[in-house]
């Protein structure tokens, strides 16, 4: 006798596709229409569910831990709901805009003191899951300095997403760490020692390392974000030694984008052609592509700390409504561009998507090519 039960990390997400989503290790299983009605039947409680399935697959899910076979039962409660198209996978959530640093390069500026309310986060979380998204992205602004984030964190284990914090890094302690129920916390480290504190104040880098290693203690999963500036190309060898040394799990790496402080700190951006040369330094999926035939952020969106529903954090301006209206509605109101109306003619088209439509619009307009990518992937930039 034995009883089959979904693993407590993985859930059914119906995508423009039907997946297996492990929220812990951030791994998307595709599978089909048949498998998710076996999988929906593993609630941990009916008995001899094995003769349902095809033997490979079935020895596929206990070998990846998609299930679980149980001796005793034990009752999993199975839910799937189909996702808007396009999907929303990735939210961006600005809980809060108060920062206890001064970045010379922040795309925000000036920070603030307005929280989303606690009541609204919870009700945005819920949401989120119905619409089967799949990274919620708790961001700033710095997402500790909430006044109720400690609330906000004690009901992050009650969702089937992936709860990636955004954070400096300067305010992690073990203690912090250990209480944390998010599964990654993303750190910019935008440079090695020099080049980090030439941007984000003395003495922010050894308190950010400091941070990383207090949550690859706790058992917490680092990504690392870097902009690349003036002051941190000679950086980036040494940079990439300590990722590797650190078992980082995705390193964003990225041009900066004229906006906020930035504005005021002009020295600090390179000609995009050679910046560019510093791109092939990152690795991993993050949360701004899009799948099929769509340009960027085609499956993201953010909310600030006010409520507004935007396209991505450059967006500010260009609401798209009130979450409190519904997270949905919003999303429906989004405009999606296909790729086949970019003013892109190149063979990288399908990997590269246009690259950032927000760059592209400071370049020549929203439909232009990006010329950060253009320069990255050696494109001519002719395209108007
Ligand atoms: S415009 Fe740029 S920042 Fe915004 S979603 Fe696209 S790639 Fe991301
Ligand atoms: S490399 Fe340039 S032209 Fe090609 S798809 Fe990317 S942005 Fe467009």
């Amino acid at each position: 006798m034995s009883y089959l039960r979904l693993n407590d990390d993985c859930f059914l997400k119906l995508l423009e596709s039907p997946y297996v989503y492990n929220v812990k290790k951030d791994e998307l299983y595709e599978v089909n229409d048949k498998a998710i009605g076996f999988l929906m039947k593993c609630n941990g409680i009916t008995l001899n569910l094995e003769s349902e399935a095809e033997p490979e697959f079935l020895s596929y899910c206990l070998s990846e831990n998609i299930l679980e076979e149980l001796e005793e039962p034990k009752e999993r409660k199975i839910y799937a709901n189909k996702a808007p198209e396009p999907s929303l996978r990735y939210l961006e959530l600005q809980i809060t805009n108060k920062c206890n640093l001064i970045c010379r390069h922040c795309y925000l500026g000036e920070a603030g003191k307005t929280d989303l309310d606690y009541e609204t986060a919870i009700k945005i979380f819920d949401e989120f899951e119905k619409m089967q998204g799949l990274r919620l992205l708790i961001t700033g602004g710095e997402p500790i300095l909430h006044k109720r984030f400690w609330g906000i964190n004690v009901r992050l284990p009650d969702y089937g997403f992936r709860s990636i914090m955004l954070s400096n890094g300067t305010l992690i302690t073990k203690g912090i760490a250990e209480r944390l129920n998010v599964h990654e916390v993303q750190v910019s480290l935008d440079g090695m020692e020099n080049g980090h504190d030439a941007i984000r104040g003395k003495g922010s880098f050894k308190k950010a390392i400091t941070g990383i290693e207090a949550l690859k203690s706790a058992g917490i999963d680092v990504s690392v974000a870097t902009m690349i500036h003036s002051k941190n190309t000679e950086e980036f060898d040494a940079l990439n030694k300590l990722i590797e040394e650190m078992a980082i799990v995705e390193w964003n790496v990225d041009v900066p984008c004229s906006a906020g402080y930035l504005l005021n700190n002009k020295e600090l951006l390179l000609p995009y052609s050679e910046a560019a040369q510093y791109m092939h330094y990152g690795f991993g999926g993050g949360s701004h592509g899009s799948v099929n035939n769509l340009v960027c952020g085609s499956h993201l969106c953010a909310v600030t700390p006010s409520g507004k529903v935007i396209r991505c954090g450059f967006y500010p301006d260009k609401p798209l409504g009130d979450v409190r209206d519904g997270l949905r509605s919003c999303w429906e109101r989004m405009q999606h561009i296909k790729l086949a109306e970019l003013n892109c003619d190149c063979e990288y088209i399908n990997e590269c998507k246009g690259g950032c439509r927000y760059r592209a619009e400071l370049y020549k307009n929203v439909y232009a090519p990006d010329p950060v990518q253009c320069y990255a992937r050696g494109v001519e930039l002719t395209a108007s």
